[in-house]
C-alpha cells in the first residue's frame, strides 16, 4: 500500500481480489510521478497552453451590487471544453502514457467526463474506449458525437438500468481483464483509493489559482467559497488551498432535486433518511441506499450531480465541520441558471447553477466588503434544451 487511502473512517479499497495489483500499480505510479520533474513540467504546459489555464477569476459586478457583497466567480466555465473535468483528464491521461498504458477507458454518465477523457486521449494519443448506458447514449447525444469525433470507441451497456452505475461496473469488469495495457480513467474524487486523491491533487490546480488571483486583486483572503458537489472533484479543487485558513467558509452545494422529501434528489448529506455510511464503487462514504444497503436511484436536473455516492474527503471535512453542506433543488438552480445569464452574461452549467442558487442566502449575512468566491465549474451551453424547457421559454 502507497499512501493514505483513509479519510478518517472514509475511502479505503472495498474492491475484488482481481482488482488489487492494478490499483497498486497505479497507486506507485502516481505517488512517483507527482514527484516527477518532467511529468510536472508536461502537465504544467498542457494546463496552460491546451486548457487555457489560469482560468480567469471574475469581479461579478451587477451581482455584488444585487447581493451587496463582493462576488467572484472562479471560471472554470473558460477552460478547454467548457468545465473543470479536463484538468483531471488530462492529468491522469498523461500518467496512463508515462505507465506505458497504451488504452484508457472511462464510464459516463451524461457524457462530460467521456468527453474530456476522449479529449485528452485524442490530444496525448491514447486508444480510447468510454462504456456508457443505453438510457444515457439516447439522452445525450450531442457528447455521443463529441466522443466519436474525438476517436472515442463508444461501447454501450445494456445491463441494469442501463445508465451510469452500470456503466461503471462494465468498467471495472473490463479493467480487472485488461489492465496490463489499460488505463481506468476515473471521473470524480471517487472510488478506491488512489482515485479520490489523485482526482483531488489533479483538480486543486483550481483553488491553487483561486487563492493567487483573490489575494492580488483583494489583498485578503474571502469569507466564503461556495462549489456544487456531484462526486466532489470541482468542491474538493478549489477548498484544498483555502483548508489551511481556518477563517475561509467552505460550502458545498448537493443536488436537492425535486426536493428532500420527495426522496428523488442526490443530496447524500441533507436526507437523513436515506443518506447513510455505505460502500460504492469501491470506497466507503455517505450513499443513498435503503437500510438493506441497496442503492437509490437519484434525481436532478443536472445530470453531473446525479450520483448517489458523495467523495469520501466530503465526509470527513463535515465530519471535522471544516466544510459544510447545503442543498439546492432543482427549481432554484434553474432560476439561478436564468438569473447569472440576465446579470452577468454568463449562463452557468446547471450543476454550476446550484452552487449560485445559494449564493443570495449567504449573502444575507454578509457586510458589504465581505468577498463570496464560487467556482463557476462549467458553462452551460450543454444545458440549453433542458433549461429551455424547464424554465417554459418558447423555443
Ligand atoms: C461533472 C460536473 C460536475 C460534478 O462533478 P464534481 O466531481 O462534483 O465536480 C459539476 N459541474 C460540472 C460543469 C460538471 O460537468
Amino acid at each position: 500500500m502507497i499512501g493514505k487511502p483513509r479519510f478518517g473512517k472514509y475511502g479505503g479499497i472495498y474492491v475484488p481480489e482481481t482488482l488489487m495489483p492494478a490499483l497498486e500499480e497505479l497507486q506507485r505510479a502516481f505517488y512517483k510521478y507527482k514527484k516527477n520533474k518532467r511529468f510536472n513540467k508536461e502537465f504544467n504546459a498542457l494546463l496552460k497552453d491546451y486548457v487555457g489555464r489560469p482560468t480567469p477569476l471574475t469581479f461579478a459586478s451587477k451581482l455584488s451590487k444585487k447581493l451587496r457583497c463582493k462576488v467572484y466567480l472562479k471560471r472554470e466555465d473558460l477552460a478547454h471544453t467548457g468545465a473543470h473535468k479536463i484538468n483531471n483528464a488530462l492529468g491522469q491521461a498523461l500518467l496512463a502514457k508515462y505507465m506505458g498504458k497504451k488504452r484508457i477507458i472511462a464510464e459516463t454518465g451524461a457524457g462530460q467526463h467521456g468527453t474530456a477523457t476522449a479529449i485528452a486521449a485524442a490530444k496525448l494519443g491514447l486508444k480510447c474506449d468510454i462504456y456508457m448506458g443505453e438510457v444515457d447514449i439516447e439522452r445525450q447525444k450531442p457528447n455521443v458525437y463529441r466522443m466519436q469525433l474525438a476517436g472515442a470507441n463508444v461501447i454501450p451497456v445494456s445491463s441494469g438500468s442501463r445508465t451510469l452505475k452500470d456503466a461503471i461496473n462494465e468498467c471495472l469488469r473490463d479493467w480487472a481483464a485488461s489492465c496490463e495495457n489499460t488505463y481506468y480513467l476515473l471521473g470524480s474524487v471517487l472510488g478506491p483509493h488512489p482515485y479520490p486523491t489523485m482526482v483531488a491533487y489533479f483538480q486543486s490546480i483550481i483553488g491553487r489559482e483561486t487563492k493567487r488571483q483573490i489575494l492580488a486583486k483583494e489583498g485578503k483572503m474571502p469569507k466564503a467559497v461556495i462549489a456544487c458537489v456531484g462526486g466532489g472533484s470541482n468542491a474538493i479543487g478549489i477548498f484544498k488551498a483555502f483548508l489551511p485558513y481556518k477563517k475561509v467558509e467552505l460550502v458545498g452545494v448537493e443536488a436537492g432535486g425535486l426536493g428532500i422529501k420527495t426522496g428523488k434528489h442526490a443530496a447524500r448529506f441533507a436526507d437523513k433518511k436515506i443518506g447513510r455510511l455505505g460502500v460504492l464503487h469501491g470506497t466507503m462514504t455517505y450513499v443513498l441506499q435503503d437500510k438493506f444497503g441497496q442503492i437509490y436511484n437519484t434525481h436532478s436536473v443536472s445530470a453531473g450531480l446525479d450520483y448517489s455516492a458523495v467523495g469520501p474527503e466530503h465526509s470527513l471535512l463535515r465530519d471535522l465541520k471544516r466544510a459544510r453542506y447545503t442543498y439546492a433543488t432543482d427549481k432554484e438552480a434553474l432560476s439561478a441558471f436564468k438569473m447569472l445569464s440576465k446579470v452577468e452574461g454568463i449562463i452557468p452549467a446547471l450543476e454550476s447553477a446550484h452552487a449560485i442558487a445559494y449564493l443570495p442566502k449567504y449573502a444575507r449575512k454578509c457586510k458589504r466588503n465581505d468577498i463570496v468566491i464560487v467556482n463557476l465549474s462549467g458553462r452551460g451551453d450543454k444545458d440549453l434544451d433542458i433549461a429551455v424547457k424547464e424554465l417554459g421559454m418558447k423555443k
